[in-house]
């Protein structure tokens, strides 16, 4: 099989040893002579997984008691509109932190459903994008919630602080750092990943609710979205994707066998140092995010000249480094480096990178 390092957004790349226990366990699950994606989600083995999905994922991020985990579908998508149908009235005003793309979609979509207002932007600061953290004073404890993404998955724009919203709950959009470093979760009323970068493949998506916020839905919010009737149906109300909820928890227990998040996060941090160095010691290529907000999990840059975007990518390619394109919206290119990155992965690009300087500057 040709060695490659897949730099893709989402759906990412996943840990080497989880894709081969996939693979050897595929057609013949537990022995049964069928594969886990062909029985039924009501039997005893496929429950019993289900679960251990669950525990896994709590243990990791220390989910308290009072908290839900849901296992739905829809993805992070699904949620932006779930949100508002679950904790908010038609008439009541939801607070949005637009910090990049995503984080933008989530408020045209809460719109739909009630007064979505945005309380603070990206800003230019010295020619880097800086999201500030918002006053306090600025937080209008009537509001339903507060929504921001703390990872921009387009812009790789990140934040690591919690805005001071006193009672007001704080709702965050972790598609793309869910797993990555430890959260406290009892600071949340509501975290939502789609699975499709840390934890597995796409048609999960993963919501950890505050108890409090559970069973306030709209009596008009789809009964799959309603977090009330999934949670009293442990996520079964309707069948789940099953197979990426396997595939999830083998992800949960390779994260255990490597330590956890906390494992997770000085890899990471190492990961996108390195990258980032690499990008600040040439003037050949530029992050424009200001340093308190760069991710460490989507990193993107662009080429001084533009120009070499198409040979870059073609020659990254064929030197094994695949999904390099930065989105569209944006161009040049983005290096996404979740936890199944390996740093050997990222220093085959650093060194790429030099190369490449080297050959075109
Ligand atoms: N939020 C973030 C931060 C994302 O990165 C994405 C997808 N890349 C979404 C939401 C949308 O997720 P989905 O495509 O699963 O609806």
């Amino acid at each position: 099989m040709k060695n490659v390092f897949n730099f893709s957004a989402g759906p990412a790349m996943l840990p080497a040893a989880v894709m081969a226990q996939a693979q050897q366990e595929f057609i013949n699950w537990r022995d049964s002579g069928c594969s886990v994606m062909e029985v039924s989600h009501r039997g005893a083995d496929f429950i019993e997984i289900a679960a251990q999905a669950e525990q896994d994922l709590r243990d990791l991020m220390n989910v308290p008691e009072n908290f839900k985990v849901l296992f739905l579908q829809g993805g992070g998508r699904g949620q932006f509109a779930a949100v508002p149908l679950n904790i908010s009235t038609q008439d009541d005003t939801s607070l949005h932190l637009v910090s990049g793309s995503w984080s933008k979609g989530a408020v045209a979509e809460a719109a739909k459903y009630n007064n979505a207002k945005v309380i603070g932007e990206v800003t230019e600061h010295n020619g880097f994008q800086y999201m500030a953290k918002p006053a306090a004073a600025d937080i209008d404890q009537s509001a339903a919630y507060l929504h921001f993404c703390p990872n921009e998955t387009v812009d790789g724009i990140a934040f690591d602080w919690l805005p001071e919203a006193g009672d007001v709950p704080l709702v965050a959009d972790m598609s793309s750092n869910i797993l990555s470093r430890p959260v406290d979760v009892s600071k949340y009323g509501i975290i939502y990943a789609g699975a499709q970068k840390n934890i597995g493949p796409s048609g999960l998506s993963v919501v950890i609710v505050r108890e409090d916020l559970v069973g306030k839905a709209r009596q008009s919010t789809p009964s799959i979205f309603d977090y009330e009737l999934m949670a009293k149906n442990d996520s079964m109300y309707n069948t789940p994707p099953t197979f990426s909820w396997y595939l999830a928890g083998l992800v949960f227990k390779w994260l255990k066998a490597q330590g956890g998040v906390e494992a997770m996060a000085s890899l990471n941090q190492h990961k996108a140092d390195t990258l980032y160095k690499a990008i600040d010691e040439s003037s050949f290529y530029r992050n424009n995010v200001h340093p308190e907000n760069r991710s460490i999990m989507n990193v993107p840059f662009h080429l001084a000249d533009p120009a070499l975007d198409k040979v870059f990518l073609e020659k990254s390619k064929e030197a094994g480094l695949l999904a390099l394109k930065g989105h569209r919206s944006v161009g040049g290119m983005r290096a996404s480096i979740y936890n199944a990155m390996s740093i050997d992965g990222v220093e085959a690009l650093v060194s790429f990178m030099k190369d490449f300087e080297e050959k075109h500057a």
